[in-house]
């Protein structure tokens, strides 16, 4: 009969963790807190995202250089096409080279008018994600992260028109696919095989948002495509004023759908943070992550 193992070795085990720039000298500190709580963890990678329309490029960049300078991360930088000629994004590219990032998520990002507006790359600029990713592998060896889209993207017509673009990416050298956030993991099961029957055979990391706040993750996943299951909100409802019991509620959530898919053979996760280390370390402890000696660390 079939019994979960609820088990995964260490060694198969493969976790990162996303940030985002901050904005304040608060942010920055909450931040550095979580970095700091996190990575004994021993991620793969960190990333830290692109602001939308290029707008937090020095933040990216000096948020990603404190990471070289301060631990022994590997960081991974979000890099997007939007408002920026080939050049401009070029120089980025060996910018990042030059500081010894090696990874760069690519992304073609939001429509310079906002989410709903149609997307027109900006002259001179890269056309799409493909491109770009096409524009990293000629001038370095980086690894290439790019978004898969177990929803299919809101712009997209079908998640069939969704795999031919991730197809074109895996072309062009992407090296992992990070999916948006989702709740159901039939979802993300059903979109992997479809992916894997269209020959991509790159890592489809699922990327897992603990929630924090289930308002607000309401109304980023109704922006992204990304669907709210009705049990899901119905086990957050009543709990607005009351942060603790819904901090437990999200670490539990949270953990059932990671070691669901790890019951279904997934040994690699992608968590959004939010700059928030608590229900990230609380499910990587569940996962059988522990805090690795400094010294070991370093020794491998
Ligand atoms: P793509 O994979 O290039 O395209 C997504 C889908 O949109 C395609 O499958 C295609 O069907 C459709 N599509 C694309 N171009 C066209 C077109 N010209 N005409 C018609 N349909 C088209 N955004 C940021 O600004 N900064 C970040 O740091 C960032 N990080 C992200 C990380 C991850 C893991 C994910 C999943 C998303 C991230 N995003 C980020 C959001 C992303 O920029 C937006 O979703 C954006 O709208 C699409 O960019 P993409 O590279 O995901 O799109």
């Amino acid at each position: 009969s079939y019994r979960p193992s609820r088990y995964v070795s260490r060694s198969r085990l493969k976790v990162s963790f996303e940030f985002f720039p901050p904005k304040n000298d608060e942010m920055e500190a909450t931040l550095w807190e979580s970095i700091e709580r996190l990575a004994p963890l021993a991620p793969s990678f960190v990333s830290v995202t692109y602001g939308a329309g290029g707008s937090t490029r020095e933040r990216t960049h000096s948020t990603v250089q404190r990471i070289i300078k301060e631990t022994a991360l590997k960081p991974a930088a979000h890099l997007t096409c939007v408002a920026a000629t080939k050049d401009q994004v070029d120089e980025v590219i060996r910018d990042y080279w030059d500081a010894g990032v090696r990874h760069i998520v690519a992304l073609r990002g939001d429509p310079a008018g906002g989410l709903g507006t149609a997307y027109a790359s900006h002259p001179g600029g890269y056309e799409g994600s493909p491109e770009l990713v096409a524009g990293i592998r000629a001038i370095g060896d980086f690894e290439i992260s790019v978004s898969a889209y177990p929803e299919k993207h809101p712009e997209s017509a079908s998640i069939d028109t969704d795999i031919e673009m991730l197809k074109r990416k895996v072309d062009a050298g992407a090296t992992r696919a990070i999916t948006q956030f989702f709740f159901d993991n039939e979802v993300y099961l059903r979109y992997l095989d479809r992916a894997r029957a269209a020959g991509i055979a790159i890592p489809i990391v699922p990327g897992i948002v603990p929630v924090q706040n289930f308002k607000q993750t309401a109304g980023f996943a109704a922006r992204t495509g990304a669907s709210v299951p009705d049990w899901l909100a119905r086990r957050f409802e009543g709990l607005e004023n009351d942060v603790a019991t819904r901090k437990l509620i999200a670490a539990a959530v949270a953990a059932e759908q990671v070691l669901d898919l790890v019951d279904r053979g997934v040994t690699e996760f992608h968590f959004y943070t939010m700059n928030r280390a608590d229900l990230v370390y609380a499910v990587c402890h569940l996962l059988g992550l522990r805090p690795e000696d400094e010294a070991a660390r370093a020794a491998a």
